[in-house]
């Protein structure tokens, strides 16, 4: 039986890719029973009646699945903070940073905007930078009227499956467009949005960019922390996490113990305070269970 990749899902149908072409398929039999519905991004055996129409039939296990917008299999999330206009904000990179690490996918940071920035601004940045990829992330910079700097893009693209996340006005809709400027995606005028609730869009589609495939839909809507234990908390920040497999106290939060080798790390500067102290309102906010932003 040949298998595909479930590129688009609209209207009881499944648009199942099978290299060069695409089959228009209705789900059918086993999967319907342990009650899966097929979500773009999953890996599918089905059967084609022929040259464009089929069955799904079997739904293959997934890494994971987002929820909004509704994608299965991702590997990697383009995380879009503006430099200026939404200002640049370490608090809200973290937050989704963390989100993005629980839920086991790869994320890339992308500054945007750069354009707009003068040489002072820029050296601040550069800062950030610096730490971000000093601790393993990948960190581009773009503007989405610089061909050149889009294009820095599309190698990161290659082989996965990768959603756009970032708040509203950032440049998300700017940089997909320039990425691939026959999809006119709806760009959003800062000074005229409408706020949350406009991204609901009815359906989603992985499309091909470079040798890749994005979701059209941005991701991570919702930013609480509803699922992640504080005990999880300190994988999500790749230097505490380096820090806490030596941290001799068992079950360690890394807040009170005074020996504490996460503690001695941000004292000696080798964790950056402010990260530590996203850390702690992090914890805070899951101990209470109720969100802050
Ligand atoms: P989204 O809500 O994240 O999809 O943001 P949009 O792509 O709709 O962009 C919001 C606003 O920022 C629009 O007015 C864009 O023209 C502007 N914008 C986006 N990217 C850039 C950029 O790289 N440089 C500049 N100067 N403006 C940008
Ligand atoms: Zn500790």
């Amino acid at each position: 039986m040949p298998e595909g990749k479930i590129i688009k899902a609209l209207s009881g149908f499944y648009y199942v890719a099978n290299g060069d072409e695409v089959i228009q398929c209705r789900g059918r039999g086993v999967f319907r029973k342990n009650k899966i519905t097929p979500l773009v991004g999953d890996h599918v055996v089905f059967q084609a009646e022929n040259k464009d129409e089929g069955y799904v039939l079997e739904v293959k296990e997934r890494k994971n699945e987002l929820v909004r917008p509704p994608i299965a299999n991702v590997d990697q999330a383009i995380l879009v903070f503006s430099a200026v206009q939404p200002g640049f904000s370490t608090h809200l990179l973290d937050r989704f940073l963390t989100l993005i690490e629980h839920n086991h996918i790869r994320p890339i940071i992308c500054i945007s905007k750069i354009d707009l920035l003068d040489e002072e601004e820029e050296a601040e940045i550069a800062k950030y930078v610096e730490y971000y990829q000093s601790i393993g992330y990948d960190v581009l910079l773009t503007s989405a009227n610089e061909e050149e700097s889009v294009q820095k893009v599309i190698p990161y693209l290659e082989n996965q499956i990768t959603v756009f996340a970032g708040q509203s006005g950032v440049g998300k809709s700017s940089l997909l467009n320039a990425l691939r400027p026959e999809l006119e995606l709806k760009t959003n005028d800062i000074s005229s949005h409408l706020g949350r609730g406009k991204h609901t869009t009815r359906h989603v589609e992985l499309i091909e960019i470079g040798n890749g495939l994005v979701a059209d839909t941005p991701g991570f809507s919702s930013l609480d922390f509803i699922g992640i234990e504080a005990e999880d908390l300190s994988f999500c920040f790749p230097e505490i996490r380096e820090y806490s497999v030596n941290c001799k106290f068992r079950g360690c939060l890394h807040v009170a113990e005074p020996k504490c080798a996460v503690k001695e790390a941000v004292e000696s500067g080798e964790i950056k305070k402010y990260r530590y102290d996203h850390y702690l309102t992090f914890l805070e906010e899951i101990k209470d269970r109720k969100p802050r932003y």
